[in-house]
Order: structure tokens, then C-alpha cells, then sequence
């Protein structure tokens, strides 16, 4: 598979820096990525995916854009407002990057699809605001073998974290157990648009980091941005041997 005169055009940006170049490209165009929450994570994601080159992307959101997403979730339109968001988004990413395949599931990735909807992806990235499906996804991973980027935000603040799922991986469960009692909600907390905005960048910078092997890619760690401080934090991310998961995983 080779890049075309218009791909050329379209990536020379990207293709100048040594780090992508002509290989890395490749990689991308190759990609077979799953995007679960096209919400104020998934925008960002999903538009510098897609306008990078991503070559397969599909996207998974059950919700229908409402009036109040608009402050932050920039893939919609107010014409857009009452339909589901993953046909909204794949439409959006389609107009931006006719070169890549865009497809949609508009249901809840649940116990029952989650392992056909993770299943030979090269990179699983959610931005899903729930814990019961941050969990299911991980779950899906760890048995597919396939890696997890998760991105969460609260408030001003948000991180990410990235588990190849290989086996010596730790997975987002090593991380957290089980939900935090003050977990936040930008439903009832509120959020200022630009920090999901920061959060979905630095989560599509390091799935493009990861995808095309690039060195200083996150693995088994986790970034944690502070937006009011302005600070940015990465830490290593250790296997926990009391993690359920993990262990379901050895027994299995
Ligand atoms: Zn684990």
C-alpha cells in the first residue's frame, strides 16, 4: 500500500517530521482503531485521527447531540442537534478526510458487543464519562489483547493512560480498582470546553505516538493534566498482582 499524489498533499505537514515520514504514515493509514465516547473526549480525538490518516476508524456513541454538548463538543452543529452523534461524527470525519474509512455503532458498548466492537483493533481509545463501561472496555482489551488509551476528564483537570496489553501490561484496573466515591461528572460538576479539548489532543497525540512506534510513547503510564495550574504530570503505571482482571487473565 503506497500514498497516493492527493495523500502526499494532504500529510506533507506531518510527513516532513522524521518521526512519521513516509513509514509512519503508512502505519496510520493501516490503523484499524475503535473510538468509544464521541462526546467532549471523542471530538478531538476522533478529528485529528481522522485528519492525520488514520486509516480505519470506528466510532461507538449511543447518545444524540443536545444543545448543551455544543460548548465543547466542536465535531457538531446546531443542525446536528437530535441526531446520534456517532452518525454526526463519522459524517464530519468523512467530509474532513475522504482517504479513511469511517464507521459508527450508534448503541452502548455493552457486555454483550464488546468483545466483536475490540476484536482486531490495532489501538482501543475511550473517552466514555461512566465507570461500568471504562471497565467493560478494559475487560474486552485485556482479553483481546488489544491496547487501551483511556482519557477522563473532571472539572478542570483530566488524564490518560495507555496499557498495551501485552502480558507483563498492567491494565486500567490495575490502576483503579474499582470507582472512586467523588467521582466527578461535567453533567452535575460542569466543564469549560477547552479541557476535554486538551485532554482529547494529548490522547490523539499519544495514540498517533503509539501507533507509529514513535519513541517517548506512553506505555503503562498515565499523563495527568491540571488545567488550573496549568501542570502536566506523567507516572509509571505498575501491574497490580490484586488486580482482578489481570489475575482472570494468568487463570484464564
Ligand atoms: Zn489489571
Amino acid at each position: 500500500m503506497s500514498l497516493s499524489k492527493q495523500e502526499i498533499e494532504r500529510y506533507r505537514r506531518q510527513l516532513l517530521l522524521p518521526e512519521i515520514g513516509g513509514q509512519g504514515q503508512q502505519r496510520l493509514k493501516e490503523s484499524k482503531i475503535l473510538v468509544v465516547g464521541a462526546g467532549g473526549l471523542g471530538c478531538p480525538i476522533l478529528t485529528y485521527l481522522a485528519a492525520a490518516g488514520a486509516g480505519h476508524i470506528h466510532i461507538v456513541d449511543a447518545d444524540m447531540v443536545a444543545l448543551s454538548n455544543l460548548q465543547r463538543q466542536a465535531l457538531y452543529t446546531t443542525e446536528d442537534i437530535g441526531k446520534p452523534k456517532a452518525e454526526c461524527a463519522a459524517r464530519a470525519l468523512a467530509a474532513l478526510n475522504p482517504e479513511i474509512e469511517v464507521s459508527f455503532t450508534a448503541e452502548y458498548l455493552d457486555a454483550e458487543n464488546a468483545k466483536d466492537l475490540v476484536a482486531g483493533c490495532v489501538l482501543v481509545i475511550e473517552g466514555v464519562d461512566r465507570f461500568a463501561p471504562r471497565y467493560l472496555i478494559n475487560e474486552a482489551c485485556r482479553t483481546e489483547g488489544v491496547p487501551l488509551l483511556s482519557a477522563a476528564i473532571g472539572r478542570f483537570d483530566g488524564q490518560i493512560a495507555l496499557f498495551p496489553m501485552d502480558e507483563a501490561s498492567a491494565c486500567y484496573r490495575c490502576l483503579v480498582p474499582s470507582p472512586p466515591e467523588d467521582a466527578a461528572d461535567c453533567e452535575t460538576e460542569g466543564v469549560l470546553g477547552a479541557v476535554p479539548g486538551v485532554v482529547g489532543s494529548l490522547a490523539a497525540l499519544e495514540a498517533m505516538k503509539y501507533l507509529t512506534g514513535m519513541k517517548g510513547a506512553m506505555k503503562n503510564e498515565l499523563l495527568i493534566y491540571q488545567g488550573r495550574e496549568g501542570r502536566l504530570r506523567r507516572i509509571s503505571v505498575p501491574k497490580d498482582p490484586a488486580c482482578p482482571v489481570c489475575a482472570a487473565e494468568v487463570r484464564a
